[in-house]
């Protein structure tokens, strides 16, 4: 079953394309292979010895042991899990520094335990989105129980200096979460000796199926359940595996490690000819995020006097996908969080659009995106002059 033929796909940061490989991987186990992993019997086994599988898989992704991997239902219930593990361990440590261009899976666990009466210390960013890592050093308090943040921004792609950040936080004795769901197969990660604690990731954002994730757990922490229950992942999360997902998520991760050198090329000299081709061709644009320290998918780009909504409106007519970097909350725009905290105004927020690209995309569907973006720009400008 393939996508329409005239789907363009540059919204990999939102979600990608399950590869094949993944589902031939999977389908025993949404078939055949239903045994329940914590069965004593060898049809369990057989699951339970799948999962281990997967779990090897994630850990040599990541650098890191086997056991330090726990399975998730996404990248949102591992950052969940992180920060409320790491605030159980010590009831008086009440403060948490995180940055103000997070994922709303940690923007909004923030927010909503400081209803709770914890305090947030939120970092701002410069306007390529970069932190100020002595503003974070500064930040970091005697009470405080948790560093949390993103290894890669899911709008501009901007990169943290995540070495550094580790060796800040690391030197300070307080938990570290990394947020590094846009990271993970796209660049290469090794928790071997990193100052690490916890690491979140999700199957959807590399080629696995949604409801999926994992987080990574440094055997050396003390770790508290989020969800409790039966004595699954060790005692760490509770629930009946979802051993088909996890499955796909191990197989993702070997295909990931596989791709890793032909991300950082082919799909660079993708994203890097598209903004060759509109910077050629299209007047009054501007790269949003870390030109230096940037993911090599992504591309975050302002067109000067183009409503990007509008434009994302004409381009889906045309089949191509992209996003507005912004959410639209009960029929208002709401200008990116992120754009906004890297200083933009509202104004240069709403003329922004993302494009993200994976190795399921080709040089013909660039060139032809890049024809479409031309002629959308063009008919919002002439639109909104008229
Ligand atoms: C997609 C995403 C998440 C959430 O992952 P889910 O599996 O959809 O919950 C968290 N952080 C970042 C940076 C993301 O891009």
């Amino acid at each position: 079953m393939n996508a329409p033929a005239s789907l363009l796909y540059f919204d990999n940061n939102a979600t990608t394309r399950v590869d094949p490989e993944v589902v031939q991987e999977m389908l025993p186990f949404l078939t055949e292979q239903y045994g329940n992993p914590s069965s004593p019997y060898s049809f369990g086994k057989r699951a339970a010895n799948a999962l281990e599988q997967a779990r090897e898989r994630v850990a040599a992704l990541l650098g890191c042991s086997a056991p330090e991997v726990l399975f998730t239902s996404c990248g949102t219930e591992s950052t969940n899990t992180a920060i409320h593990s790491a605030l159980a361990v010590d009831r008086d440590a009440q403060h948490i520094v995180t940055t103000r261009v997070e994922h709303s899976a940690t923007l909004k666990t923030c927010e909503s335990l400081a209803k709770r009466g914890y305090e947030i210390t939120w970092l701002g960013v410069d306007s390529k989105g970069q932190v100020d890592l002595e503003e974070l050093e500064k930040a970091i308090r005697p009470d405080t129980a948790l560093v949390s943040a993103m290894w890669a921004n899911n709008e501009t792609g901007t990169l943290f200096p995540m070495q550094r950040i580790q060796e800040i936080v690391k030197k300070k004795g307080v938990f570290f979460h990394t947020d590094a769901v846009q990271v993970i197969g796209k660049v290469p990660v090794n928790l071997q000796d990193a100052g690490t604690h916890f690491l979140s990731l999700s199957g959807h954002k590399l080629h696995c199926p949604k409801g999926v994730g994992a987080l990574y757990v440094n055997r050396k922490s003390r770790f508290f359940p989020y969800m409790t229950g039966g004595g699954q992942e060790n005692g760490k999360r509770a629930g009946t595996q979802n051993v088909a997902s996890i499955v796909a998520l191990g197989k993702a991760c070997e295909l990931a490690q596989q791709n890793l050198e032909h991300e950082g090329s082919y799909v660079r000299q993708l994203r890097d000819d598209f903004e060759r081709l509109v910077f050629e061709q299209i007047q009054g644009v501007t790269i949003n995020g870390d030109p230096e320290s940037r993911l090599p998918n992504t591309t975050s780009l302002s067109f000067e006097r183009t409503d990007a909504e509008a434009l994302l409106l004409f381009l889906d007519q045309k089949g191509l996908c992209c996003s507005a970097g912004s959410a639209c909350t009960a029929g208002s725009l709401n200008p990116s969080h992120v754009l906004k905290a890297m200083g933009y105004s509202d104004e240069r927020a709403r003329t922004s659009l993302r494009f993200s690209f994976s190795r399921f995309n080709t040089a013909t569907e660039i060139l032809h995106g890049v024809e479409l973006l031309k002629s959308g720009v063009s008919r919002v400008r002439s639109l909104s002059a008229a």
